[in-house]
């Protein structure tokens, strides 16, 4: 809490009581220290890739260039880790644009047909999917189906939710992409056969730069924002995701979107 205190003066000066206002701060303190936590993450995840580009780049000019084999593989990781932070950057671009109230009231919701969304996504990762050898199936079980959203936001959450399955699905694994419709809302399936995620861990996957297992995921080329940012997405255009999980049998996130009567 915060206290203001004032002395009630009364017509002689003397002291007759003294007004006391408490403001309730938690709130405030509370949305204080996540930005504070949020930018300490962040930097500290810009921080670590920018460390190994700055040492490789040193070694490199200590002498290491002399050597052109151990070149190469110094500049191939200073290239994957500005590639990294590339990726972060861009996600936190994101993640500040969907958190601009002025820019959430600017976005105008449409009909958006399902399947040329969910098609555009499997063909955008299909260099990804194919590289490990993995099958991605698509299948709505209704034709024409519509949801009220904005195409290229949807396709973002899609995106990200396809590129997980895909990093945490062993080679030749299967993933299949699922649409079809409620009476209320159309739902949306990302579905994969791979290492799954343990039950305490479940609550927090959506959290910024939370990752179940650090040095794993970090290999694998993620910045712990995917996850965030399709949630994210998904409550602005007035949905809802969900998941579910099994270790080593796999994960199923869920997307209900409100139907769009008119198709576009
Ligand atoms: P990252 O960029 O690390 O993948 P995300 O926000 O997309 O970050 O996901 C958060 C964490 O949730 C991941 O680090 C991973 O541990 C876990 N995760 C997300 N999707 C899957 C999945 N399909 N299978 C297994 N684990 C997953």
């Amino acid at each position: 809490f915060q206290v203001f205190l004032a002395p009630i003066t009364g017509s002689e000066n003397d002291i007759g009581g003294v007004l006391s206002v408490f403001h309730d701060i938690t709130t405030l303190q509370e949305i204080h220290d996540r930005q504070a936590d949020f930018v300490t993450n962040a930097s500290h995840e810009l921080a670590t890739p920018l460390t190994a580009i700055k040492g490789f780049a040193e070694t490199l000019l200590d002498g290491a260039l002399e050597q052109p084999e151990l070149s190469e593989k110094f500049i191939r990781i200073i290239h994957d880790e500005a590639d990294r932070m590339h990726r972060l950057i861009n996600d936190l671009l994101k993640l500040a644009r969907l958190s601009a109230q002025e820019y959430r009231e600017q976005i105008h919701l449409e009909a958006v047909a399902i399947l040329p969304v969910l098609t555009a996504a499997k063909q955008d990762l299909s260099p990804r999917w194919q590289q490990k050898n993995q099958t991605v199936i698509l299948k709505c079980k209704q034709e024409g189906l519509t949801a009220l959203a904005h195409p290229d936001w949807l396709k973002q959450v899609i995106v990200n939710l396809l590129e997980n399955s895909i990093k945490y699905t062993p080679e030749a694994g299967k993933i299949q992409l699922t649409c079809w419709q409620t009476d209320s809302q159309i739902k949306i399936a990302v579905q994969d056969s791979g290492i799954g995620i343990p039950a305490k861990d479940l609550p927090l996957i959506f959290d910024r730069f939370y990752r179940v297992d650090k040095a794993r995921t970090r290999t694998a080329g993620g910045t712990g924002l995917g996850l965030a940012i399709a949630k994210f997405i998904v409550e602005m255009l007035g949905g809802h995701i969900a998941v579910e999980s099994k270790v080593d049998v796999g994960t199923i996130f869920t997307i209900s979107l409100p139907l769009s009567e008119n198709r576009p």
